[in-house]
């Protein structure tokens, strides 16, 4: 897509008629570089999302990435003014603006409910993270859009250890910045065959102690119909296990399942997770004392 300039966005906007509804996930839908707009169901309104990785690139390969055309690799060189200039942009369009009446978004989801960095790729890899975080709490903050609603990260949390994304971390925990950590399998093997990731257990649990050390955390697990029965019921033990051995200051564990196709070569052989199944795994988790979610 070309990319617009500042004086562009508003005609480019206005020229556009397009319904936003919460199974729209489109992240080119504003027609912007970083920024996208996302009608939430789950947040009850709208989410701001934020893509570093506008080359679509991840260091990992999850068989249930929606990322089109994913490649291995790391977010590119950051374009900050452009960055600064689209929150402004966007922000200002949607507060005192006519965003939600242009995209003819239903009443009861007219509210900022968080402003969420997640992209095409892995968020952390983005060289000068720590001023991209920077850049969008203040901006937020001088809106304020921060702290009225959440200020959230998604990542795979792979990257935790190094200095800089520990900077940026210190810097999103200032802005009351949430960091939804991936951990779709407590196993080398499962996350071997799931998020197609080298990382030793031991390394990944480090890397989950400085997250929550940093910033209030919560763990994400994609459940899914993939590996065998007998793996499944012998992952969701280790997951447990894990659990118990390691006291984990995580805030919640959020459970879900395939929402959307997966655009990678396993698509046909991934079957959402059954939602039974779900709730009784997350009865156990929440007998251990966690606080559990679950999306079906
Ligand atoms: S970590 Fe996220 S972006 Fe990267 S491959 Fe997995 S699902 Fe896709």
């Amino acid at each position: 897509m070309k990319r617009l300039e500042y004086h562009e966005f508003s005609s480019f906007l206005i020229a556009m008629s397009q319904k936003l509804s919460t199974t729209d996930h489109s992240r080119d839908i504003a027609g912007l570089k970083y920024v996208y707009p996302v009608i939430s169901r789950r947040a009850g309104g709208l989410s701001i999302g934020i893509n570093f990785n506008t080359n679509n690139a991840c260091n990992w390969r999850c068989v249930y990435c929606q990322v089109p055309d994913l490649l291995r690799g790391s977010a590119p060189e950051m374009d900050f003014q452009l960055l600064e200039q689209e929150l402004i942009f966007f922000l200002n369009k949607v507060l005192t603006g006519d965003f939600y009446q242009q995209y003819e978004v239903p009443e009861q989801y007219r509210a900022i409910k968080d402003i969420a960095i997640s992209g095409n790729g892995e968020p952390t890899s983005l060289k000068g993270f720590e001023q991209a975080i920077e850049l969008i709490g203040k901006i937020a903050a001088e809106m304020h859009v921060l702290p009225k609603s959440k200020f959230v990260l998604i990542t795979n949390g792979s990257l935790m250890h190094h200095a800089q994304v520990q900077a940026g971390l210190k810097c999103f925990n200032e802005y009351g910045g949430q960091v939804w950590f991936k951990l779709d399998s407590a196993t080398a093997l499962g996350r071997k065959k799931i998020n197609n990731s080298k990382q030793s257990t031991e390394k990944m649990l480090d890397n989950l102690k400085i997250s929550t050390e940093l910033c209030e955390t919560s763990l994400q697990t994609c459940m899914l119909d993939f590996l065998t029965a007998k793996n499944a019921e012998q992952e969701r033990q280790a997951y447990i296990e894990m659990l118990q051995k390691n006291e984990l200051k995580v805030k919640q564990v959020m459970l879900y399942t395939l929402a959307r196709p997966s655009l990678q070569p396993e698509a046909k052989q991934l079957k959402k997770a059954d939602a039974r199944m779900m709730r009784l795994f997350a009865d156990r988790l929440i007998q251990l004392g966690y606080s559990v979610s679950v999306a079906v």
